[in-house]
């Protein structure tokens, strides 16, 4: 018998033993196998390949659990993994979000579960939350690439792309400015300051005058009153919320800057365009990939549409009024129970075990290398003195060795600091994600937007429907919720009409579809 929804019954089966318990009665691969295999047959698995890891006091490693990862990526047909229990499968923390992103039906032989996309059972919940905990984990240790870019700020280096009317120079590492954009440009902060331009008539001009997207697009309204409103221009840049001086050359200078704004003020220029209409920069059209821009119309409605920058499309038309009513039932998406919050926390509770489990073997790990590094310039020192090293020598490989050590360093903290925000970290996540319909009824359309922009950024617009792309982790607390909802629902069967309390039922086309770059 298969799970639902699937179209082949071929599996792979994995096994796994470590030294200690292999002196012990009953978990040697070949019972392992033995009880996979039997267990296949009776339920019709093709098993295609099996997978088996001995572990030695030596070798910890899994190499036959990395293989049948990068098998069953190769064969998307084979679909189906076998397991004695879940710790033989899962070893570490990390492996909760390797395995989720293969999107497989796990069979637990012994534990009796099958757990799949549409399965609807108490473990499937748990391991949900795992899943999304081990994954925030491990984004929150990766938090290196964010503090280089900081590094980068703060040494004025622009760590993005440049706005229109500069150019990167990949060879010298260097923002340049645009010989052919720059004057149009600049004629605009210019002719604005004057106040009897307005961002339409600049807009139509530039556009005559040739200037274009890098994408070669015309350049649109709101993207005039965004460069006017661009700092960078005067050499300054923003980068979380900070300004920094940059290296790059400015373009105009800063009191032309401020009559700028100063016009734009008066005018109410800038709500005209970006503030006006918080949610184009949320969206693109789900026909043509092209971005979202809005207008109004008859003086009071606003619409929401296709730049229609690729040509004739008839993708997206849908009014504010509409478009912010499907944000709030989508955000409603997200609401549970408080029965399902405690089992949510008590979930959190047993991740944490695990957790704990993966960063004491990395700390254990770092703290090795570090002794490593303290043993080499200790016999170094004493190299030194022996007379057997130069001292020019000594100190370049000292003062090598101590930067990694304190490399390492940082990383201990960094584990050690994500450790104390687990739990917490978890819980005010799913707060936020249990909140937000409610957040989004009482605050302002900034507020808003910002909100969007943190759960669904990356959401397209298919005629008058929003398609939301969730971002990680509220991709799985949407799963979670849902599949809680669908629970409920299956142990109210008889009642037939209670599809009304959930939302998540109802159908609403691709609602999985990713962000499309
Ligand atoms: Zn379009």
């Amino acid at each position: 018998m298969l799970p639902n929804g699937l179209l082949s019954s071929k599996a792979v089966l994995y096994a796994r033993v470590s030294s200690k318990e292999q002196e012990r009665e009953g978990y040697s691969i070949p019972a392992q196998c033995k009880l996979l295999r039997s267990y296949a047959h009776r339920h019709d698995y093709q098993v295609v390949r099996e997978f088996i890891d001995v572990e030695t006091a030596k070798q910890s490693g899994r190499t036959h659990f990395t293989e049948m990862i990068r098998f069953l990526e190769e064969h998307p047909q084979v679909r189906i993994l076998l397991c004695e229990k879940t710790d033989r499968l899962y070893r570490n923390f990390k492996d909760y979000v390797t395995i989720d992103e293969l999107d497989l039906t796990l069979v637990f032989v012994k534990e009796g579960s099958v757990l799949n996309k549409d399965s609807r059972s108490h473990e499937k919940f748990i391991h949900g939350i795992k899943v999304l905990m081990a994954k925030n984990y491990i984004d929150n240790l990766s938090e290196e690439t964010r503090k280089g870019m900081q590094e980068k700020a703060e040494e004025g280096e622009f760590p993005a792309y440049a706005p229109l009317g500069y150019l990167h120079d990949t060879a010298k590492k260097t923002i340049e400015t645009d010989p052919q954009r720059a004057p149009i440009i600049r004629q605009m902060f210019e002719q604005y300051a004057t106040g009897k331009f307005s961002i339409r008539r600049l807009e139509v001009q530039a556009a005559r005058q040739g200037l274009t997207t890098r994408k070669g697009h015309r350049v649109a309204r709101s993207s005039v009153a965004q460069i006017l409103k661009n700092p960078f221009y005067t050499g300054a840049f923003v980068w979380n919320g900070k300004r920094y001086q940059g290296k790059h050359p400015p373009l105009i200078d800063k009191a032309l800057f401020v009559r700028v704004q100063a016009v734009a003020a008066q005018r109410n220029d800038t709500r005209a365009t970006a503030h006006r209409f918080p949610y184009t920069g949320l969206l693109k059209c789900a026909v043509c990939g092209c971005a979202i821009t809005a207008e109004i119309k008859k003086d009071r409605y606003i619409y929401y549409h296709c730049t229609f920058d690729k040509g004739n499309c008839r993708g997206a038309y849908v009014r504010e009024e509409k478009l912010e009513r499907q944000f709030e039932e989508i955000l409603g998406e997200f609401q549970f129970s408080e029965a399902l919050f405690d089992r949510m926390r008590e979930a959190l509770h047993q991740s944490q075990k695990e957790k704990a489990e993966y960063h004491r073997r990395a700390i254990e790990k770092l703290n090795a290398q570090y002794a490593k590094l303290q043993n080499r310039i200790d016999q170094i020192y004493l190299d030194k003195l022996d007379g057997e090293v130069e001292e020019a020598f000594y100190r370049r490989n000292v003062s090598t060795w101590r930067e990694e050590q304190a490399q390492i360093r940082a990383r201990i903290e960094r584990h050690e600091k994500a450790d104390q925000n687990y739990i917490e970290q978890g819980i005010r996540l799913l707060e936020l994600a249990r909140n937000a319909q409610e957040f989004f009824r009482t605050h302002g359309q900034a507020e808003r937007a910002a909100l969007l922009a943190f759960i669904l950024p990356g959401s397209t617009i298919e005629s008058d429907r929003v398609v939301p792309a969730f971002k990680p982790p509220f991709d799985i607390i949407h799963r979670i919720a849902g599949e809680a909802c669908r629970v409920s629902r299956g142990t109210k069967k008889q009642a037939a009409s209670s599809e009304t309390t959930c939302p998540t039922l109802l159908p609403r086309p691709d609602s999985n579809q990713r962000p499309s770059d």
